[in-house]
């Protein structure tokens, strides 16, 4: 392995700084990525420009909405409570990225600057409507998360750019988010899909009824008719989906399918069908196209039901996953 000078700005404007003076240099935050490239000779900097010492960029802010500091670690999201009630669906990919050794060192904004189509937080951080703060030498922008992706390993980032964090909205009490990876073992696996929903639904009268239908053993298929009886309107959706196109992408189809509609089995098999369809899944060593398009119809089902059913039982953390 080449040698590189190591730099440990303490604020974000050394870190510019540095980034402009040196040749050669390439930001690293926990490395979990940047480190494997240089092992595997893809990436040969003479320096490596640390962001771990800066403060500025280790913020969880929870005021009226969500604001997370890009060095963050996976494993510092997926342990708070307030994402975990409020923002499930990131919740839930950050607590499936790698291994525990790996949450604990590797951040979001490395997750999401590193732009594989696979990176877990991709799907919840889009349909969180989450928007990339960036800061460099001209300033401060913000930029939609769906705009920052723009390839493989392509963001929206000038030279000498840094992520600094993630702003998300706040979001009502009828709203609910899941994230599922799909992968061939349970842990240290990158996904061979991954699916997140976000859904926002008005319930007519003060509870659902039919919410202990989640804890039963009934099948998927039951569980949405007594959903049907019940009546939900999804008012707002959000659909994306992971490791099916060069970048996790949106279904915007299947989301314009299913709003202002009532929640039931027939509109579930289209969504499926319509997401499905929004897929451009390709053949890899982890999956072949045709199985990931099929497991699109499988897993908005999943991801969405999850999400609606967080909205029903918020408190209750019963999750039948394993019976469906
Ligand atoms: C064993 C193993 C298992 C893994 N499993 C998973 C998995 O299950 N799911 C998954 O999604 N990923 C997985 N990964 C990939 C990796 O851990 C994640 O992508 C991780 O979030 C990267 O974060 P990092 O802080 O380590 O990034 P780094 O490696 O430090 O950086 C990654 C890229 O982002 C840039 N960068 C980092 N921070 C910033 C910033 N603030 N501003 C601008 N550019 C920045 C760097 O220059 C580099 O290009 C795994 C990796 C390993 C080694």
């Amino acid at each position: 392995m080449k040698g590189f000078e190591y730099h440990k700005p303490q604020t974000v404007k050394e870190a510019i700084d540095l980034m402009e003076g040196l040749e050669n240099a390439k930001y690293i935050a926990g490395g979990t990525d940047v480190m494997v490239l240089i092992r595997q000779k893809k990436l040969a900097p003479n320096c490596l420009i640390s962001l771990r010492n800066i403060g500025d960029l280790a913020y969880m802010e929870t005021e009226g909405g969500l604001r997370i500091g890009s060095a963050v670690t996976h494993n510092a999201i997926a342990k708070n409570e307030f994402i975990q009630k409020r923002y499930c669906a990131l919740a839930d990919a950050a607590n499936k990225v790698g291994s525990r050794q790996i949450r604990n060192v590797a951040t979001m904004g490395g997750n999401i600057c590193n732009a594989a189509p696979s990176a877990d937080t991709a799907c919840p951080l889009l349909v969180l409507d989450a928007k990339v703060a960036i800061v460099g030498k001209k300033g401060e922008r913000e930029v939609p998360i769906d705009d920052f992706f723009l390839g493989p390993n392509k963001v929206a980032l000038e030279a000498g750019e840094i992520v600094k964090g993630f702003n998300m909205p706040a979001f009502g009490e009828n709203t609910g988010s899941a994230y599922i990876k799909h992968t061939r073992r349970q842990a240290m696996d990158l996904p061979m899909l991954g699916v997140a929903a976000r859904v926002t639904i008005k319930i007519g009268g003060s509870e659902v009824g039919c919410k202990d239908a989640f804890c039963t053993v009934d099948s998927i298929s039951n569980i949405l008719k007594k959903l049907e009886d019940e009546n939900l309107v999804c008012e707002d959706v959000r659909i994306a989906m992971g490791v099916v196109a060069p970048r996790p992408i949106r279904a915007k189809k299947a989301e314009e399918a299913m709003r202002g509609k009532v929640i039931s089995e027939k509109l579930f098999e289209e969504l499926g069908e319509i997401a499905a369809s929004e897929s451009q899944p390709r053949d890899s060593i982890r999956g072949e196209a045709w199985y990931r398009r099929d497991m699109v119809k499988v897993l908005t089902k999943r991801a969405i039901l999850k999400a609606v059913d967080r909205v029903i039982r918020p408190d209750d953390t019963i999750w039948p996953e394993r019976l469906w």
